[in-house]
């Protein structure tokens, strides 16, 4: 086998044929029952997961007006952003860690870009027809047959676009409020304007924009040629058996003609999502979606040769070597993945379940009552971020004999932000110095507790 491509040439290897517009043929075969069944795992849970409830809300409600995001059950708050940023950061590292490992792979099985468009050729192909019917329709004048099947189409596109759009939304709003107001005409404007937005960018990317936003919108395919290397999985042609590429009958004896394998069908660049012929070496266009390796393996079975013209495969591997899993970029992507999301789940298990800040009275430092001790006053605001109400208490401690005037219980609802005034008092004899350290203790009055502890000041002459 051989080739002579380096993978990192592929973000600026040209495209070989793009053309004006593109008319995928419908290919079956191993990686496109792969690729399916992953679509539907991952739109069924899309579907879904706003519709399960866990702890009171929705599995997954990133609820913005109220600056929480339920997720299976636990609420982040914005205090909660370190773990915000373990996620984006586990999920940065663990794609990195796959591109390097198993090239576009993202693109080509779990891309939503990808899945949608697939989903929006197959209804162009349940009602324009197959490739060649759609190539002859597009030149046809318009006529009676034309209109109803374009309509058709744009109208199946139109509804699968607000069905996305409004699952979309619904994990930002709790779904049954999202439909019974489209069903009842109550939904207010901001959710309106965000379902057409996202119904019109689904239709328009998955529907217009197809391969282009893949070519040249996605920021990803841009950068993500510079984390291959020699041993990463990626779709190719073995130019050695395939050339010279010709047509042939499948009696022929093609090695006495002088042909290799490649029958030269065209049937890989007929299926190409992107509309690229792979058998004219890596392009950054290829999003490894495997319709290609289908159709080649479906058209060297029909001639009785070997599968694998195209196919799945590493650099090291096309020069006849064996493909490496443990290499020290992959290893190291994956430590710090490891990394990253042990201190995450370590930080979510250590969190505080309250969030408290404390403010002095800013205008008067002190205050003399009528038994003469001194009063000091502080704004409290005490968040508690357990899914149940909870009672609390503030004592203070660092002075003896200090008095706390939220000695006694108080509660607050779940997600809610307490603001309270908590005045201390202390015997003036009991002040040694002018300022003295003071120490504010919220206490869970169910448990007995310590919650959260601060540290202040307390002032006096
Ligand atoms: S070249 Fe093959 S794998 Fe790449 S996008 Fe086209 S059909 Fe998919
Ligand atoms: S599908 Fe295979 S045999 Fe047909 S043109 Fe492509 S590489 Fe050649």
């Amino acid at each position: 086998m051989s080739v002579n491509i380096n993978p990192k040439d592929m973000i600026i290897a040209p495209g070989s044929n793009q053309k004006s517009a593109i008319y995928v043929r419908e290919q079956k075969g191993k990686y496109q029952r792969i690729r399916r069944g992953i679509a539907m795992f991952l739109m069924t849970l899309f579907v879904i997961l706003p519709w399960i409830e866990i702890g009171g809300f929705p599995a997954i409600l990133l609820d913005a007006s109220n600056q929480q995001w339920h997720i299976f059950g636990n609420t982040l708050y914005p205090q909660d952003f370190p773990i915000v940023a373990g996620i984006f950061m586990v999920a940065a590292f663990a794609l990195f860690f796959i591109t390097t490992w198993l090239g576009r792979v993202w693109c080509g099985f779990l891309c939503p870009q990808t899945h949608w468009l697939f989903m929006f050729f197959w209804l162009e192909e349940k009602i324009e027809g197959s490739r060649n019917q759609r190539m002859k329709l597009d030149k046809q004048k318009m006529n009676g047959e034309k209109f109803i099947k374009k309509s058709l189409k744009h109208a199946s596109w139109v509804l699968v676009a607000f069905l996305t759009a409004t699952t979309f939304v619904s994990y930002f709003m709790p779904p049954i409020e999202l439909y019974s107001g489209i069903v009842d005409g109550s939904l207010g404007i901001q959710p309106w304007f965000w379902v057409s937005f996202f119904a019109l960018c689904t239709w328009g990317n998955a529907g217009f924009l197809k391969e282009k936003m893949c070519l040249h919108m996605c920021p990803y395919a841009r950068f993500q040629s510079a984390m291959f290397d020699k041993d990463t999985l990626l779709v190719g042609y073995d130019t050695e058996r395939g050339e010279n590429r010709g047509r042939r009958r499948r009696k022929d004896d093609h090695k006495e003609m002088g042909l290799g394998d490649c029958v030269d069908c065209n049937l890989c660049v007929d299926v190409c999502p992107t509309g690229i012929d792979i058998r004219n070496g890596l392009q950054y266009e290829c999003i490894n979606c495997g319709a290609c390796v289908d159709a080649c393996d479906q058209t060297m079975s029909q001639f009785n040769y070997p599968k694998g013209l195209i196919s799945f495969t590493s650099e090291h591997e096309l020069k006849g070597g064996k493909t490496h899993l443990f290499r020290p970029k992959i290893i190291g992507y994956a430590v710090i993945c490891f990394v990253v999301f042990a201190a995450m789940t370590g930080y979510w298990f250590t969190r505080s379940t309250v969030e408290l800040t404390v403010l002095r009275d800013r205008n008067v430092l002190y205050r003399v009552n009528n038994d003469d001790f001194i009063e000091n006053s502080y704004q409290i605001k005490l968040l508690n971020k357990e899914p149940t109400a909870r009672s609390f208490s503030v004592q203070a401690k660092g002075i003896d004999g200090i008095e706390s005037s939220l000695n006694k219980s108080f509660s607050i609802d779940s997600g809610e932000m307490s603001s309270l005034v908590i005045t201390l008092t202390a015997d003036p004899v009991n002040l040694p110095r002018r300022v003295l350290p003071v120490e504010l203790i919220i206490r869970d009055m169910e448990s007995g507790e310590v919650v959260i502890s601060h540290e202040s000041r307390f002032y006096s002459e």
